[in-house]
């Protein structure tokens, strides 16, 4: 039930309606001032202020339940924020119609979950195509970026190959292809090697911190584990819906 929904989720990520907004690339990636939001009586982000610039690598570290992943939802338009306001690249997400949410999100914004959320039946390959079929790249250039990224990712043996027949570390390698396929400004990534072995969350982390120098991509890198930090340019902690002091 977990997979579907998060493959539902996912899917509702990638896809979108085809709208005119023009999204620039911007100094600021993400902007997050005052962001408040409740589920029903509790309040799990308490005013959260946060920036990131193009290119920068932020870790979010806090304890299991301190609202981590309610932020990401938030900045990635599948939460509305109950007060405060989210840009990235310098568009406000309130301010948008869902089209225009959908193509911020599909055009601007990368992913990468705990549990890798590949679509099963593509195979590998084809879940990375797929992303930059959505936001209009050409066959021929598709077929360059996601050849090259396989290449850069060490998989280029295993493009055929259907996820479920990946290991989990290989899973999260094609996940990380399929985020940057489209060179977007920031990525989001949620517990990326939480459920990995040591070598191959180490590999997952060295790759994501490659791609975004080479890209310029911005990354919000949540995690339970300080080491995972290191590939980052900063580390932000959060408790009980705050963000508390650098
Ligand atoms: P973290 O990712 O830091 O572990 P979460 O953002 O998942 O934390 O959750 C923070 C709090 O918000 C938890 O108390 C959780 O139970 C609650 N929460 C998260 N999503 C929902 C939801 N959709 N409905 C109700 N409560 C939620
Ligand atoms: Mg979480």
């Amino acid at each position: 039930m977990r997979v579907r929904l998060g493959l539902l989720i996912n899917f509702h990520i990638l896809t979108g309606l085809n709208d005119s907004t023009k999204v620039k690339k911007n100094k600021v990636a993400l902007e997050v001032v005052g962001a408040q939001k409740s589920f029903g009586q509790v309040e799990v982000l308490k005013g959260i202020d946060l920036e990131i610039l193009a290119g920068e690598r932020v870790g979010l570290m806090g304890p299991s339940g301190s609202g981590k992943s309610t932020l990401l939802n938030c900045i990635c338009g599948i939460e509305p924020l109950d007060k405060g306001l989210i840009k990235v690249a310098g568009l406000d997400l309130t301010g948008l119609k869902q089209g225009e949410l959908e193509k911020l999100r599909r055009e601007n914004m990368g992913y990468v979950f705990q549990s890798f959320h590949l679509l099963p039946t593509l195979s590998a390959f084809e879940n990375v195509e797929f992303a930059a079929q959505l936001v209009g790249i050409t066959k021929d250039e598709r077929i360059k970026r996601v050849t090259d990224l396989f290449e850069q990712v060490g998989l280029s043996h295993r493009m055929d190959h259907l996820p479920n027949a990946l290991s989990g570390g290989e899973r999260q390698r094609v996940a990380i292809a399929r985020a940057l396929v489209h060179q977007p400004g920031l990525v989001l990534a949620d517990e990326p090697t939480g459920s990995l072995d040591t070598e191959s969350g180490s590999q997952v982390l060295e790759l994501l911190k490659s791609l975004s120098s080479n890209l310029q991509v911005a990354l919000l890198l949540v995690t339970h584990d300080h080491e995972s930090t290191r590939i980052c340019d900063r580390v932000i902690t959060m408790k009980d819906g705050s963000l508390i002091a650098e």
